[in-house]
C-alpha cells in the first residue's frame, strides 16, 4: 500500500512549476475579428483534416511530435457561423493581433511584478498535432520576463508571460480514439500563459497558492474572462532521480495536493523499479522486438474477425508489472494506458502475465475488468502454453495484445520501448489527471524543436510609454489583501480567498470598521447564512447592504440572539421591501426591558430549582441552565450573551 500522507516533500527533492492558462476578456479573438464566445447545438458546417509534423527551426523533427503523428488521428471539426471564420479553418492568414489582449497581458505583467517588458513582440508557432488547432500550430507571443509573487513568505519567481490563442474544444472521440471531434468556437480566444520557476515551490501548498494568487490577480484586475473553463493549469513536477512530468489541464485547485502526492509516489516507485531491474542485471538488449502470433492458443471462435493475438517476452520482469505505482494501480496498467493511447488498442484487449493473479488491480476495477477479453479467456493452461512458446521461465513475464495485426504490432513495439525506459526510471511525459487524482499518459513531453517563428506577422514595435502607464491600473494585489485581512482581523488564507472570489472584501471591511461587526460574525453571515439560504432556493442578491448592517447590528447590540439571523434574513429575502421592525414583530422578536428580564430570571430560577438539586450544581452549570431556560422563554428576543451576563450578574450579586 502506498502511503500518501507521510510524503516528506523536502526529502524527496520535490520541484514543481506551473503554467496557468487563463482566457482574457476581450471584444474579439486574438488573430481574427470573430466574437470570443462559445457556441452549442447543431454546427453550421463540418470539415476534416489529417496532421503531420513539420521540421523545427534547427531542421529536426520534435520527438514528441513524431509520436503524436504515430497516433494517426482523423480530425473532424464542428464550426458555427457566429464564432468561426476562415481564419479558424486555416484558409486565410492571421489578421493583425488584438491590441486589447496584448495590452491586458502587459497590465497583468505589472500585477505580477515583471521587470522585463518585451519592446518588440515576435509571434511564434508552437506545434500541436492532436488536432486541437487547425493549422497544426498555436500562435504565441512572449510579452514579459522575470516576474515574482510572494507566497508563504517566499518569493516565487515567474519566468515568462505570454499571450496566445486558445485551442479548439474536444467534443468526443470515435473508432478507439482514432477519430476526434473538435468544436472550433474556442480556437483563437486570447489566453494569457503565466509560467513559474520550478525551483521555488517546496510543496503542493506553495503550488496551490501560487496558482490561486495568479488567478485572483486576473480576477481583481478584470483582465481575466469569467465563467466555467476559462482557466486551466499545467503542473510540471519532478523529484530527485526522477524527471519532468507535466500534468495537464488541471481545473480544480483542490486537486493539487492529491495530484502532487500521487505523482511523487509514482516517480518514487519508477525509480525503485529501475533499481530492481538493475539488481536483476537486465540490459536493454535483452528486450527484443520479436512479436509472436499466439492466436491459435485461444478459443478462436471468441477472437473477432481479422483480429490476432500477439505476445512478447519480457525476461527479468516477473513480478514487476504488479508493483503498485499509484494508489490502486500497478505498473502494468501504466504501460497499458500508454499503449492504448498510441496504438488505439483498448485496454481491455491488453494483458500482462502478472494479471494471472485474480487479485491484480485491474481485475478489481469495474471499468477495466468489464468486457476484458483476456480476463474472460485466459486460463492457467494457456498461460503455460504461452510461456513455453515464448521460452519463458515461471518467474519471467510477457505482454499480449488483441486487435488488427497492424495495431497489435504497433502496440508490441510501444510496450518493448516502454519497458526499456523502465531501466532509466521516470520518462518525460505529459499526463492527464483521472478523477481519483491519479494520471494517465497523454503524450511525450514537447521539446523546444516544436517552436519556430511565424512568418505571417511582422515583429510588432510596442509603445513602451503606454506600457509603463499601465502600472497605474494595478490595484491592491491578492497577497496584499491576505496580509491585511489576516493581520488586522484574523481571517485565514482560505477565508480571504473566498472573500476575494465573492467580491466581499469591501463590504466585510466596512462592516467591521464602520459598524463594529465582529469579523467572524460578518464572514459567517456571507459565507454560511446566505449560502444556506441560497440552498433553500432563495436569492441572496435581493438583500441590500443597509439591511445586512441592520440585521448584524441588532444582534451585536443584544436586541436578539445571533441564532435569529437566519430567520430574519429568510423573511427579508422573501419580502425584500418589508420594514425591518415588521419582520421582528412577525417573528415575535420584541424589545425586552430590564424589569421584564428580571421577571424571566426569577421564573427560570424557580423552575430550575424545582427540577434540580441546585445546591449540588456548580455555579457555571447553574448559570448555563438558567440562561437556557430564559432563552427558551424569550424566543431569541435578546442575545444569549446579554442574558448570560445578566444571569451572572444576578448570581454574583446573591
Ligand atoms: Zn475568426
Amino acid at each position: 500500500m502506498i502511503d500518501l500522507d507521510t510524503i516528506d516533500f523536502k526529502k524527496m527533492g520535490f520541484l514543481a512549476g506551473l503554467e496557468v492558462h487563463h482566457q482574457i476578456d476581450t471584444k474579439r479573438k486574438l488573430f481574427c475579428n470573430c466574437v470570443p464566445k462559445l457556441s452549442d447545438g447543431e454546427p453550421d458546417y463540418l470539415f476534416e483534416r489529417y496532421f503531420r509534423p513539420v521540421l523545427g527551426e534547427m531542421g529536426d523533427f520534435d520527438a514528441g511530435m513524431l509520436i503524436e503523428f504515430e497516433k494517426g488521428y482523423r480530425v473532424i471539426y464542428h464550426a458555427y457561423e457566429d464564432s468561426v471564420c476562415i481564419y479558424e479553418q486555416d484558409e486565410q492568414p492571421p489578421f493583425w493581433p488584438d491590441n486589447e489582449a496584448i495590452y491586458k497581458g502587459y497590465e497583468l505583467a505589472h500585477w505580477l511584478n515583471f521587470s522585463a517588458m518585451v519592446d518588440e513582440i515576435v509571434v511564434s508557432r508552437k506545434q500541436y498535432l492532436d488536432g486541437s488547432i487547425t493549422t497544426g500550430f498555436q500562435r504565441t507571443m512572449i510579452i514579459a520576463r522575470d516576474g515574482w509573487i510572494p507566497v508563504n513568505n517566499k518569493k516565487i519567481r515567474i519566468s515568462n508571460l505570454t499571450v496566445e490563442e486558445d485551442a479548439a474544444r474536444k467534443i468526443k472521440t470515435e473508432n478507439y480514439g482514432r477519430t476526434v471531434y473538435y468544436n472550433l468556437d474556442r480556437l483563437g480566444i486570447p489566453l494569457v500563459e503565466v509560467i513559474t520557476d520550478h525551483r521555488d515551490c517546496d510543496d503542493p501548498e506553495d503550488l496551490r497558492r501560487t496558482a490561486e494568487y495568479i488567478g485572483l490577480a486576473l480576477r481583481l484586475s478584470k483582465i481575466g474572462k469569467r465563467g466555467i473553463g476559462v482557466v486551466r493549469q499545467d503542473v510540471n513536477l519532478s523529484i530527485t532521480g526522477g524527471d519532468r512530468v507535466e500534468l495537464k489541464g488541471v481545473q480544480d485547485l483542490d486537486m493539487f495536493d492529491q495530484m502532487c502526492r500521487r505523482e511523487v509516489a509514482r516517480q518514487d516507485m519508477l525509480i525503485k523499479i529501475a533499481g530492481l531491474l538493475k539488481e536483476r542485471s537486465l540490459t536493454k538488449d535483452e528486450l527484443e522486438h520479436t512479436y509472436i502470433d499466439l492466436t491459435e492458443n485461444f478459443d478462436v471462435t471468441k477472437v473477432p474477425k481479422n483480429f490476432i493475438i500477439m505476445g512478447i517476452r519480457l525476461p527479468k520482469f516477473g513480478g514487476i508489472f504488479k508493483l503498485e505505482i499509484q494508489p490502486g494501480k500497478d505498473f502494468g496498467q501504466d504501460i497499458i494506458e500508454k499503449t492504448e493511447l498510441i496504438s488505439g488498442i483498448p485496454r481491455q484487449f491488453l494483458f500482462q502475465s502478472d494479471e494471472m493473479d485474480a487479485n491484480s488491480f485491474r481485475r478489481k476495477t469495474i471499468n477495466d475488468s468489464q468486457n476484458n477479453f483476456f480476463f474472460e479467456q485466459m486460463t492457467t493452461d494457456i498461460d503455460k502454453k504461452i510461456r513455453k512458446i515464448l521460452n519463458l521461465k515461471k518467474d519471467e513475464a510477457y505482454f499480449i495484445a488483441l486487435g488488427p495485426q497492424k495495431w497489435v504490432i504497433h502496440a508490441m513495439k510501444k510496450i518493448i520501448e516502454r519497458c526499456k525506459m523502465a531501466l532509466d526510471g521516470v520518462p518525460q511525459e505529459t499526463r492527464r489527471l483521472t478523477l481519483d487524482g491519479n494520471s494517465e499518459f497523454l503524450r511525450v513531453i514537447h521539446g523546444k524543436d516544436r517552436l519556430y517563428p511565424d512568418t505571417d506577422t511582422p515583429p510588432i514595435d510596442m509603445d513602451m510609454v503606454k506600457i509603463q502607464q499601465l502600472k497605474e491600473n494595478v490595484g491592491i494585489r491578492p497577497w496584499e489583501i491576505y496580509e491585511e485581512l489576516n493581520k488586522k482581523y484574523g481571517f485565514d488564507y482560505y477565508q480571504v480567498v473566498k472573500l476575494i472570489r465573492h467580491e466581499l472584501v469591501d463590504n466585510i471591511t466596512k462592516l467591521i470598521n464602520e459598524h463594529r461587526v465582529d469579523p467572524q460574525r460578518g464572514y459567517d453571515f456571507y459565507e454560511k447564512t446566505l449560502v444556506a439560504l441560497r440552498r433553500e432556493g432563495l436569492d441572496p442578491s435581493v438583500i441590500t447592504f443597509e439591511q445586512i448592517i441592520e440585521i448584524l447590528k441588532g444582534a451585536h447590540e443584544g436586541f436578539y440572539d445571533f441564532n435569529q439571523i437566519p430567520n430574519i434574513t429568510r423573511v427579508l429575502l422573501k419580502q425584500p421591501t418589508k420594514k425591518f421592525k415588521q419582520v421582528l414583530t412577525d417573528l415575535k422578536i420584541k424589545a425586552i426591558t430590564d424589569a421584564e428580564l428580571l421577571r424571566y430570571y426569577n421564573e427560570a430560577l424557580n423552575e430550575v430549582k424545582a427540577k434540580f438539586e441546585t445546591e449540588k450544581l456548580e455555579k457555571n452549570e447553574l448559570t448555563n441552565k438558567i440562561t437556557g431556560n430564559i432563552m427558551r422563554r424569550i424566543k431569541g428576543s435578546l442575545s444569549g450573551k446579554k442574558v448570560f451576563d445578566f444571569v451572572l450578574m444576578k448570581m454574583g450579586g446573591k
